[in-house]
């Protein structure tokens, strides 16, 4: 069993994140990567999103225009296709060697239509000159069939597919639009469907404190349904301190400790680097084409006073990729200056969890 790093460690660790930037998306970063929210209709409503989810003019798309957006509250609409090309023009502006997309929502099967145009537009761009382009869809599943799933084959976009655990693991999902059991049954259709494709994919699971100690048994469910690599992340947003943060990572300790037995499957978290979330150095353009650091949108219900302090511009206004992001450490500093000391604090036990988690993943690779 591996000693937890001690908080010095941790602060310390944290402060060294903070100062280097995203290693995803930071300065320093070979890639730089658009999410686009693409509806905020979704068929759950999980315990742990603060997304400001709505089925409130699903289906219609949002005008996108700078006089229209809102940089205050959470727009309702879909993103309308010519707001995302927009968006991928300006990512195609970015001098880095490597680009990335990530369809995102709400869920963003829900507009079918949109992800095959995005994809479509961003694949055959003329501004990629050849770079490497990466395309990511984050997904629930449950929008899934033979058809679509060949065709993100075909395109080589990678699923990431969520979903918290067979049978009671799953529990915090909340079915909204389907009844409990059409859920389930559509979700294990979706990782059967994707074992059976080419489609590249791995399954994303999220732990709430009150099954913090329940990572082995997520890695159990990923080796049990056969999946080919696994991130496992904890819920941000809510506190996850004291015990529950000691329980997550002596269970991720064990799940890394364990690889050596599971050759077949990758698990993400075994590679330092990841931002210490709820901090997280993305930039995501908004159904409305607000671009934002994803903070100001994975926290809008929980902290909304964050929406506009992480907007940078709109897709309207914008004429380069360049400027639309903060680092770390800025974004840290607003935060600070803006919530209450009690959510500051909750905030920061959030982000000592990734730093605390970067550790063990650094002590388990040290030991191997
Ligand atoms: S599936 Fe995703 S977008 Fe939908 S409620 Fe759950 S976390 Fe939020």
């Amino acid at each position: 069993m591996i000693v937890l790093p001690s908080p010095e460690q941790v602060d310390r660790r944290l402060r060294q994140m903070l100062a280097t930037d995203s290693v995803q998306t930071g300065e320093n970063a070979v890639t730089d990567r658009l999410m686009l929210m693409l509806t905020r209709s979704c068929e759950l409503r999980c315990a742990y999103c603060f997304v400001g989810l709505t089925e409130v003019a699903y289906g219609q798309p949002h005008p996108g225009t700078v006089e229209a957006a809102s940089a205050d509250s959470a727009p309702v609409g879909d993103l309308a296709p010519e707001t995302a090309k927009r968006a991928i023009d300006l990512l195609m502006t970015s001098p880095k060697p490597r680009l990335a997309i990530q369809l995102f929502g709400g869920e963003p099967t829900r507009r079918w239509d949109l992800v095959t145009a995005i994809v479509a537009h961003a694949i055959g761009h003329r501004g990629r000159r050849g770079r490497e382009l990466a395309l990511q869809l984050t997904t629930n599943g449950l929008g899934f069939d033979v058809g679509r799933l060949d065709a993100l084959a075909r395109w080589g976009v990678t699923v990431q597919l969520s979903v918290d655990g067979v049978g009671p693991g799953n529990r915090f999902r909340r079915p909204h639009l389907l009844p409990a059991a059409e859920a389930d049954a559509r979700w294990a259709a979706a990782v059967a469907a994707l074992r059976a494709s080419g489609a590249r994919w791995f399954l994303n699971v999220t732990v709430p404190p009150a099954a913090a100690n329940e990572l082995p048994a997520r890695f159990a469910d990923a080796r049990t349904l056969g999946v080919p690599a696994l991130q496992l992340n904890y819920a941000t947003g809510v506190p996850f301190a004291g015990d529950a943060a000691e329980a997550y990572l002596r269970g991720l300790a064990v799940v890394l400790e364990d690889l050596a037995g599971a050759p077949d499957l990758r698990v993400f978290n075994r590679h330092p680097g990841a931002d210490p979330a709820p901090l997280c150095g993305d930039t995501l353009c908004d159904v409305d084409g607000t671009l934002l650091q994803i903070g100001g949108v994975f926290f809008e219900k929980r902290f909304p006073q964050l929406r506009r302090l992480y907007t940078h511009g709109h897709v309207g206004s914008a004429a380069r990729w360049e400027g639309n992001r903060a680092t770390l450490g800025e974004l840290w500093r607003r935060t600070k200056a803006a919530l209450p000391p009690e959510d500051t604090a909750l905030f920061l036990d959030g982000m000592r969890l990734g730093a605390a988690s970067d550790l063990v993943a650094r002590v388990v690779a040290a030991r191997a």
